[in-house]
């Protein structure tokens, strides 16, 4: 099957549309999330809402895999453009064979990667401690370990327990969960508190991921495990189910880790 391209109207006037393209900046297709001036980190965000809300809806993978497989997709954002929608209806449609922008994504132990997914405006974790950094930006898709012994972290369910958070559920929470946006990855300076750790070894520097606009599946999903910050496509967030007439898993070559800076 042929992959859909992406073409924009910057480049594609629309009344030269062709009958093989779907504009997706109208209608059905649409982030109904993105608006106007919005800065980066906001472009982020609604793309991270479009994912996780488009995760949800039948009726548009539905769409999805009729009106737009094997079509060339029109946005009016450049088509290189990584905050662009596209790069999740292109992926959706042709999933874990789509060539084009995929988001990081990364495995926290729970109850960790439940809490980064609650909104730090009520009381939600917004930095998760690594003793490694990034120059990684954008999007990151959560996937909570799932290991019965490894997965779990008992630092994680203390606080959780602290923060006054259901400990039984959100230490139950495996599997992809949802995404948000990496804004910040700065060394350890006894700042980001309550969640924002100090070093406990004079040796072993400490970085703090700084997390906002954090989106929740309403179903959780199953992926294999993995460990450091890798590329995924943005179907993990949907059920297999969803996604029938898929080719198999063996299809999709294994990401490539993305460049650890320390
Ligand atoms: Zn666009
Ligand atoms: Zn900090």
């Amino acid at each position: 099957m042929q992959h859909p391209r992406c073409t924009s109207t910057t480049h594609t006037h629309p009344d030269r549309v062709t009958p093989a393209a779907v504009r997706i900046d109208t209608g059905i297709f649409a982030n109904r999330f993105a608006a106007q001036g919005m800065s980066q980190s906001q472009r982020w965000a609604a793309l991270v809402e479009y994912a996780v809300w488009a995760a949800g809806r039948s009726d548009l993978l539905t769409a999805i895999r009729t009106e737009l497989r094997g079509r060339d997709l029109v946005c009016a954002c450049p088509v290189d453009d990584p905050s662009c929608h596209r790069n999740v209806l292109a992926d959706l449609a042709h999933p874990g064979r789509e060539p084009h922008s995929h988001p990081a994504a990364l495995t926290v132990r729970r109850p960790w990667a439940s809490m980064l997914l609650i909104p730090s405006s009520v009381g939600g974790k917004n930095v998760e401690n690594r003793t490694w950094a990034t120059d990684y930006r954008g999007p990151v898709l959560i996937r909570g370990a799932a290991g019965p012994q490894t997965g779990v972290d008992a630092a994680g369910i203390a606080m959780c327990g602290r923060m006054g958070f259901d400990v039984p559920w959100h230490s139950a929470q495996k599997g992809w969960l949802g995404a948000a946006v990496l804004t910040d990855v700065h060394e350890d300076a006894g700042c980001c508190k309550p969640w924002g750790q100090t070093r406990r070894h004079r040796d072993q520097p400490l970085y703090h991921w700084v997390f906002q606009s954090p989106a929740r599946l309403a179903a959780r999903t199953w992926g294999a495990g993995f460990e450091g910050l890798h590329p995924h496509p943005w179907s993990v967030l949907v059920n297999r189910s969803a996604l029938h007439g898929q080719p198999r898993a063996g299809c999709v070559q294994p990401p490539r880790p993305l460049r650890r800076l320390r």
